[in-house]
């Protein structure tokens, strides 16, 4: 059974990312970017269901500009067999990468597609549902368990208040929490190994997808920044200031 493991290349999760001036997004010139995080967990599980010997091929996918190359490489330094670039230097909205993949879905007709809950950068936790929808495929999302077997995935799912088991058919879409698993380092070796691997490149329109936005960002702004705080000298005056400033007790 092949794995379909599409990786978004997002800004650094240690980098303070800043607004630009003109509020129209983040600036992301010379900002360390990096795999986004769920998107490791997705390519690790795929990795442990290959070790497991019930997944025989993972196919790496990244949606983007030319340097996502660097992250299907990551990709392929983790385990997985190959990449697919789908090249476009537009700005990629989720419906946008769902139809890309739903494509590379019905080309490559793998028995699962492991993505990230949600990209660290826009946080949107769009892409998976709505890639369950275009295939119609059904869906098992916050994954914190996956167990595989006799054509079913059984996934234990972190919701408010505790975990839901489901059981899906296969083929089917999975979307990755993080108490899924903890990903394995990138080895030396490994990275070596991962420069060898086939990486393909196509662009959307040979793919028969049109990438437009759908929404329009009006404005990006930086939270509020949190007043100064005060030391007070005692209990007793911390006491009366929440009791009669704060009103809170
Ligand atoms: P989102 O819906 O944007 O929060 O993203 C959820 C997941 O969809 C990510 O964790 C990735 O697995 C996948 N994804 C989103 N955008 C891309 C992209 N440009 N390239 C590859 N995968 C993506």
């Amino acid at each position: 059974m092949k794995a379909l493991v599409p990786v978004k290349r997002v800004v650094d999760y240690n980098v303070k990312v800043r607004v630009k001036s003109d509020g129209t997004g983040v600036d992301i010139a010379n900002v360390k970017m990096s795999m986004n995080p769920f998107d490791e967990i997705a390519v690790e599980e795929a990795v442990r269901l290959k070790e497991k010997g019930i997944v025989t091929e993972i196919v790496a996918v990244s949606c983007g500009v030319s340097q996502c190359q660097e992250t299907l490489r990551t990709a392929m330094a983790i385990g997985a067999d190959r990449g697919i670039l789908v090249e476009t230097d537009a700005e990629l909205q989720p419906l946008a990468v769902a139809k890309i993949l739903k494509a590379l879905v019905d080309k490559e007709q793998p028995g699962l597609v492991i993505l990230g809950k949600q990209a660290i950068d826009d946080d949107c936790n769009q892409t998976g549902q709505m890639l369950a929808a275009l295939a119609d495929l059904p869906q098992a999302t916050f994954a914190s368990k996956v167990e595989v077997a006799d054509g079913r995935a059984v996934v234990t799912r972190e919701v408010d208040g505790g975990l839901e088991t489901v059981s899906v058919a296969l083929p089917a879409v999975l979307t990755t929490d993080l108490r899924l698993n903890e990903p394995r380092y990138v080895t030396l070796p490994n990275i070596m190994k991962a420069k060898k691997k086939p990486l393909e490149t196509v662009k959307p329109d040979a793919l028969g997808v049109d990438v437009g936005p759908r929404i329009k960002t009006l404005q990006v702004a930086e939270p509020a920044k949190r007043s100064a705080g005060i030391k007070v000298a005692d209990v007793a005056t911390l006491v009366a200031k929440l009791k009669n400033e704060a009103k809170v007790i």
